[in-house]
C-alpha cells in the first residue's frame, strides 16, 4: 500500500519534527538545534540533535538519524506506512492511497527472496553438471574452489546465453527484473543480467538469498572482471557483507571479524580454518557495515590492501573505533599475494598474518618510515614531518604521543620535540564532548558542505567541485549541487558515505562566514594545484600561474577577496578541465 507522494510532501511540510520528537524526548534549544538524551541508546550527556529547518534528527553517540517518518518508525517500531498514518492523524491531514493492500511489501520481499533462491539453485546445478560449465569447473579446480567448496558456498555458472535463466527458471518477468536477475533489452526482450560468469551467491546475515557477484573466466573479452547485482528492494550493498551468514558463529566465538576484498578471499579464509571472514560487495567499507559487525565482535581485522584506503579512510576508521568501540587492525600479506592465493600456497602464512595484525595507525606509520632514507638532517626532518602528519590524524592525544616517541627513536630527533607536535595536532572530528553538547568537526570541507545545506543562497556561488580534496566531501558536494541544495534530493542520489556526511552536515553547528570560508577552501585548492606543477615550460601556463599566485595574495584582504575569489575559481575550473 503506497501513499500518494504529494500527500507525503504536504505532511512533511506541515509537521514540526521538534514537536513530534518532544512527545517522546525532552528537548532543549541550543543554538539552532534542539538537543536531548538519545532515545535509541543509553546516555547521560545529550548527543541527540534535532534541526527544524532541515527536518532531520541525528545522534552523535549511536549514529541514529533520519527524518520525522523514520523517527516514528524507529521509536514506535512500526513500518513506514503506519508511521505516516499516525502523523497524518496528529496534524489532521487526510491521506490518499495508490492501489494495493496491507502487508504487500513483506509478501513481495518473500517472493523476491524465493525467486533469488531458485536462481541460486539453478546456477549451482548448472555448474555441477552442465557440459558447458566444464571450463568453469576446471578454473575453480585450479583455484581450489571445486567440489565441497563449490557446494558449501553454492557457487554457480551463468551460461554464455542471452536468456537461459529467464526462460527456464519459471519466474515471472516482473520478479526477474525486480531481483536484478534479468532486464528488458533494447529489442524489448527479457535478457539475463549475468552471462558467462562464475556466480557467487550473496545472502543476508539471516541466510536470505538476495544477490550475486559474478566473475568472468580468465581469457574472457569482458572488461569487467567482477559484476555485482545492482541494488534492489531486497539488496542494499552498504548493509550487506558477503559471508556473514556462514561466519557469524565463529565471529561471535572469537570476538573477531576479518574483512576482505573479494569473494574468493572469504572462501580462502574459511578453507584455511578461519571461518570468520566477510567481504564488502564491490564497495568501500561503510559505517553501516561497521555497525553490523559490531553486533557480533569488537575486533575488526582488515585483510585487504589498506594502503589503497588512504588518509580519508584512516580518519573514518579512527572515528568508528571510538564511536562504535571497535579495534581496527591490519593484516599484512607478502607482496603480490592475496588471501585467496595464500590459503592454497601457504595457509600458515595466512593465519600468521591475522595473528600479527597491527593497529591501523601503526600500519600507516610503518609505511612512511619504510619509505625513505635518513642520510642527511634534511631527510630526517622531512621523514619526521611526514610521519607526524600521519600520527596527527589520530584523534586521541595519548595515542599520538606514544607514536611520536616511536617516530623520534626511528629518525633520531629529540622525543620531546615530536611529542609537542603530537600534543598540538589531531584533526577535530565528530565526537561527543564530555561536558556539554556536541563538538563538531571544524574540517573546512565539512563546514562548506554544512553551509551549503543550511545557507545555500549565500554560499552556492562560491563553491565548485575542484575545491574538495576529501573524496567523501567532494561526493557530498556533487550530490547537493545536483539537487540544487535540497537535502532529500541529495540523499537519494548520494552514495552511503556521502549520505552519512550529509546527515551530519544537516544538523551541524558551525561558526563561519560564507565568503571567508569559501576563500579558505579556494586558497587551499589553488595551493594544491600549484604544488602539482613540476616542469612547466608553456609560457601561457606560467603566466596564468603567476596571475593565480597574485590573486592568492589579494584573497587575504577583505577589499579584494571577492574579486580574487572569482578569478581563482575560474582558474581552478580551467585547470581541472585540462586535466580531464
Ligand atoms: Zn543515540
Amino acid at each position: 500500500m503506497a501513499i500518494v507522494e504529494e500527500d507525503l510532501e504536504r505532511l512533511r511540510a506541515t509537521v514540526s519534527i521538534a514537536d513530534i520528537i518532544q512527545q517522546y524526548v525532552a528537548l532543549k534549544r541550543v543554538g539552532r538545534n534542539w538537543i536531548g538524551l538519545c532515545p535509541f541508546h543509553g546516555e547521560r550527556t545529550p548527543s541527540f540533535n534535532v534541526r527544524e529547518e532541515t527536518g532531520r534528527y541525528r545522534c552523535f553517540g549511536c549514529g541514529a538519524s533520519g527524518d520525522v517518518f523514520k523517527f516514528v518508525q524507529e521509536i514506535d517500531h512500526v513500518d513506514f506506512v503506519t508511521a505516516v498514518e499516525q502523523l497524518a492523524v496528529k496534524v489532521g491531514i487526510q491521506l490518499r492511497y495508490t492501489t494495493g493492500g496491507e502487508g504487500r511489501d513483506r509478501q513481495r520481499r518473500k517472493q523476491l527472496v524465493e525467486a533469488m533462491g531458485r536462481a541460486f539453485d539453478w546456477y549451482h546445478e548448472r555448474l555441477l553438471s552442465s557440459p558447458d560449465a566444464r571450463e568453469a569447473r576446471d578454473y575453480l579446480r585450479r583455484r581450489g574452489l571445486a567440489g565441497d567448496v563449490a557446494r558449501s558456498f553454492k557457487l554457480g555458472w551463468a551460461p554464455d546465453d542471452w536468456d537461459a535463466l529467464s526462460s527456464e527458471l519459471g519466474v515471472g518477468a516482473e520478479v526477474l527484473r525486480e531481483t536484478g536477475l534479468a532486464f528488458t533489452n533494447k529489442a524489448g526482450r527479457l535478457q539475463d543480467s549475468f552471462r558467462a560468469r562464475v556466480m557467487f551467491p550473496i545472502y543476508t546475515e539471516n541466510g536470505d538469498a538476495v544477490a550475486f557477484g559474478g566473475r568472468i573466466l580468465p581469457g574472457s573479452s569482458d572488461p569487467a572482471k567482477y559484476k555485482n547485482s545492482s541494488e534492489t528492494t531486497i539488496y542494499a550493498k552498504s548493509k550487506t557483507l558477503y559471508g556473514l551468514n556462514w561466519a557469524k558463529a565463529d565471529i561471535v566465538a572469537t570476538d573477531q571479524v576479518i574483512v576482505c576484498e573479494g569473494y574468493t578471499d572469504v572462501i580462502g579464509f574459511h578453507r584455511a580454518g578461519l571461518r570468520r571472514a566477510v567481504a564488502t560487495c564491490g564497495t568501500a567499507l561503510t559505517e553501516e557495515h561497521v555497525r553490523m559487525m559490531k553486533r557480533f565482535a569488537s575486533k575488526v581485522v582488515l585483510a585487504f590492501d589498506a594502503d589503497k584506503a588512504g588518509q580519508g579512510a584512516a580518519e573514518r576508521f579512527y572515528e568508528w573505533e571510538e564511536k562504535h568501540k571497535v579495534q581496527v587492525s591490519v593484516a599484512r600479506f607478502p607482496t603480490g599475494k592475496d588471501p585467496g592465493d595464500l590459503s592454497i600456497s601457504d595457509p600458515d602464512a595466512l593465519r600468521a598474518a591475522v595473528d600479527d595484525a597491527v593497529p591501523f595507525l601503526g600500519f600507516r606509520l610503518q609505511r612512511v618510515l619504510d619509505s625513505g632514507t635518513l642520510r642527511s638532517p634534511e631527510e630526517k626532518a622531512r621523514m619526521a614531518q611526514q610521519a607526524m602528519s600521519v600520527v596527527n590524524e589520530h584523534p586521541s592525544v595519548d595515542v599520538r604521543k606514544l607514536y611520536a616517541g616511536q617516530v623520534a627513536t626511528k629518525v633520531g630527533l629529540p622525543v620531546n620535540d615530536l611529542v609537542a607536535v603530537a600534543a598540538k595536532g589531531g584533526r577535530a572530528y565528530v565526537r561527543v564532548a564530555p561536558t556539554r553538547q556536541v563538538g563538531l568537526s571544524e574540517n573546512a570541507e565539512f563546514v562548506a558542505v554544512a553551509m551549503l545545506l543550511q545557507q545555500w543562497n549565500d554560499v552556492a556561488a562560491w563553491l565548485i567541485e575542484a575545491l574538495f580534496a576529501d573524496d567523501v566531501a567532494r561526493r557530498a558536494f556533487v550530490a547537493l549541487a545536483a539537487g540544487n541544495g535540497v537535502l532529500n534530493t541529495a540523499l537519494d542520489t548520494a552514495d552511503p558515505e556521502a549520505r552519512e556526511m550529509l546527515e551530519r552536515a544537516a544538523v551541524a553547528d558551525f561558526d563561519a562566514e560564507p565568503l571567508a570560508e569559501a576563500c579558505n577552501l579556494i586558497a587551499a585548492a589553488v595551493r594544491r594545484e600549484l604544488g602539482r606543477r613540476v616542469h612547466v615550460t608553456d609560457p601561457d601556463v606560467i603566466r596564468a600561474d603567476t596571475e593565480a599566485r597574485r590573486s592568492l595574495e589579494l584573497l587575504e584582504s577583505p577589499d579584494t577577496a571577492q574579486e580574487a575569489a572569482s578569478v581563482l575559481l575560474g582558474w581552478l575550473e580551467r585547470r581541472s578541465e585540462e586535466r580531464e
